[in-house]
């Protein structure tokens, strides 16, 4: 039975969205000139809950054929059921992947409606235990011209007054060595001495280079060393580990909680990421995984949506600010956050998370 106090899940639609890069963006194992984001809202007792993910819009027929059935008329409140529920119904999908991605947007969406149901802003609702966010800038693309990466870094380091920034290392998988330790030192220059720089490989080493590249980036005083091998390589991460002062990270292609809990022995930190593992409700559960080993986790992307999570998690080390999603966010949602300072406070006075899709971004639909 519906009452006022206990509103059931309406309606559940997703449309998606494809956005050009401003040029040919690449890593040290892939290179992409668009991104596409999927866009969750979800109707429930006179509140509109959003959600999102970066996935593909094959996601879009996921969520309204699969997801919806299960989570309408549920009651928006009890997210957790609503995530149980659609957990068991992408069984025989498999969970990792598009799955998963369009499970986390619907996730998302509901913990945004219910805090909005509830008068609160999400990270009210969780429970919040920090006052503000730590950020790093996140860029730094292997296709950047060398002004181009000092540009970007002065602009983070200089303009925005961010103290911890990230570069793309690793370079065609690992093809360009001196390239990369050039753009490291050069990194260093502009950001000077009292900023953390932070960089990312994307599992484009072998072990043996990232075992070479590891000794330049103690000598340049780099404290994160993200994916120097494929993140599905855990014995290598670990040997990494063992060899090297600065901090091992992955996870960013986490699905599932038991991915989690194979990784945590292979990393210093460990990166969730909100869009893929399984919404707030999954990273939750994943945190307290790794408090267990005593490990930070740190955000991957979507960091509008990550900041709200953030502050309710104890052990959360710090959120990417990445470009290419600050470029995005900003473009399609009213309340998208200032990375100015190096921390971000979502507004305590507004319920949910605060984001509305704006209404001029159609050109961007896929269909
Ligand atoms: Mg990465």
């Amino acid at each position: 039975m519906t009452s006022p106090l206990d509103p059931v899940v309406e309606s559940v639609h997703a449309r998606a969205y494809r956005i050009p890069t401003p040029a040919p963006e690449a890593d040290g194992t892939l290179e992409w000139d668009s991104t596409t984001i999927v866009v969750v809202h979800i109707r429930a007792g006179g509140v509109t809950g959003l959600g999102w993910t970066y996935c593909d819009a094959a996601c879009v027929p996921l969520i309204t054929g699969t997801l919806a059935p299960v989570v309408c008329g549920r009651p928006v409140l009890d997210v957790p059921a609503a995530w149980s529920a659609m957990r068991r119904c992408i069984r025989n999908l498999g969970r990792p992947g598009l799955a998963s991605c369009a499970l986390s947007a619907v996730d998302i969406a509901l913990w945004d409606a219910a805090a909005r149901v509830a008068g609160l802003p999400v990270a009210r609702l969780l429970g919040r235990v920090h006052a503000e966010v730590a950020l790093y800038g996140s860029g730094g693309f292997t296709s950047q011209s060398v002004p181009q990466l000092q540009a970007q870094l002065d602009t983070w380091v200089h303009r925005q007054q961010i103290p911890r920034v990230k570069i793309k290392i690793g370079e065609c998988w690992g093809g360009e060595p001196e390239r990369d330790l050039t753009r490291i030192r050069i990194s260093r220059a502009v950001v000077g001495t009292g900023v953390e720089l932070y960089v990312d490989a994307n599992g484009g080493y072998t072990i043996g280079q990232a075992r070479r590249v590891a000794r330049h980036l103690e000598a340049a005083d780099v404290r994160w060393f993200e994916e120097p091998v494929s993140s599905d390589d855990l014995a290598g991460l670990a040997e990494l580990r063992g060899a090297t002062t600065v901090d091992i990270a992955a996870g960013e292609y986490g699905y599932d909680l038991s991915y989690f809990a194979r990784m945590l022995g292979s990393v210093d930190c460990l990166q969730i990421d909100v869009t893929r593992c399984g919404g707030y409700t999954e990273w939750r559960r994943v945190a307290a995984l790794a408090a267990a080993a005593n490990r930070d986790v740190s955000a991957h992307c979507a960091p509008n949506l990550s900041a709200h999570v953030a502050l309710a998690t104890p052990n959360f080390r710090h959120l990417e600010w990445f470009a290419d999603h600050d470029r995005i966010e900003s473009a399609f949602f009213d309340g998208a956050l200032d990375p100015a300072g190096g921390q971000v406070v979502p507004d305590p006075a507004v319920a949910g998370h605060g984001l509305t899709l704006k209404p001029d971004i159609d050109r961007f639909a896929t269909a």
